[in-house]
Order: structure tokens, then C-alpha cells, then sequence
């Protein structure tokens, strides 16, 4: 009996990929983008792409914007749980900032209501400095 040996990627090397994908697009993309940018290095399916996505949020490396259905890399290391976001609509601009005291009154508002909070990412939209400075 011969046993059919398929090479895998492990798991870490995936996600090392795709953290460094993220990375260098510097702004939020899909997972197909992901996919798209990747591929001279590597044939991803998409359910590889998700799992390897869902491991970096789990661990603090990256984030997932609701809004844009679109994944970016965490500005810091290890940041694991509630993120701000503001979403500039004219450039594409994502910039994630530590904004500790916005997440702490919601988080005990969560509490007080008795609300179990699975996930918190906050977003505004806008314009940034940038684009604002063009328009003026
Ligand atoms: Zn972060
Ligand atoms: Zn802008």
C-alpha cells in the first residue's frame, strides 16, 4: 500500500505569507486580493486564506473591517480584541489608532447592559488630513 503524500504548507508559514501580504498592501484588502497579490509565491485556496486570517486575528496580528469585508495588518503586535479604525473615503486610507478610553466606556456599558461582547471593531468614515488638505 502506497500512501499518497501531499506537500502542505504548514499552518505557520501560511500565515507568516499572509501577514506579510497584508503588509505590504498597506491598506485593507479581501482575502482574493490576498490570493491575487500572492500568487507568484503561492497557489492559495480560499479557505486557506480565511483559516490562516482567522489565526492572525486570534493571535493580534491583523484585523478584520466589517464595513469593507476587508483584513489589515495591526499596527502593533500582539493586539488582541477591540480596534479603531478611521476609513477615509476619498483615498482608501485605513489608519488604526490606540484609542483605549472609546473601547473601556464601551466595554462597561457591555457590562453594565449585561451584554457579552464577541467582537469590537469601531470605525469611522471620513476624510483624512490628506485628502482634506486637497480639497481645500
Ligand atoms: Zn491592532
Ligand atoms: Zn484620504
Amino acid at each position: 500500500m502506497t500512501r499518497k503524500v501531499t506537500k502542505r504548507r504548514p499552518a505557520q508559514e501560511q500565515d507568516k505569507l499572509i501577514f506579510t501580504a497584508l503588509r505590504e498592501s498597506g491598506r485593507p484588502v479581501s482575502a482574493y486580493e490576498i490570493i491575487d497579490q500572492l500568487r507568484d509565491r503561492a497557489t492559495l485556496a480560499p479557505q486557506t486564506v480565511y483559516r490562516a486570517l482567522d489565526r492572525l486575528i486570534a493571535s493580534g496580528s491583523a484585523h478584520r473591517l466589517e464595513s469593507l469585508n476587508a483584513f489589515v495588518a495591526c499596527c502593533q503586535t500582539g493586539h488582541q480584541g477591540s480596534a479603531v479604525f478611521a476609513i477615509c473615503e476619498d483615498c482608501g486610507t485605513v489608519t488604526e489608532f490606540a484609542e483605549a478610553r472609546a473601547v473601556d466606556a464601551l466595554s462597561s456599558w457591555a457590562k453594565k447592559s449585561k451584554f457579552a461582547v464577541r467582537a469590537m471593531t469601531l470605525e469611522l468614515r471620513g476624510r483624512c488630513g490628506a485628502c482634506a488638505a486637497q480639497m481645500a
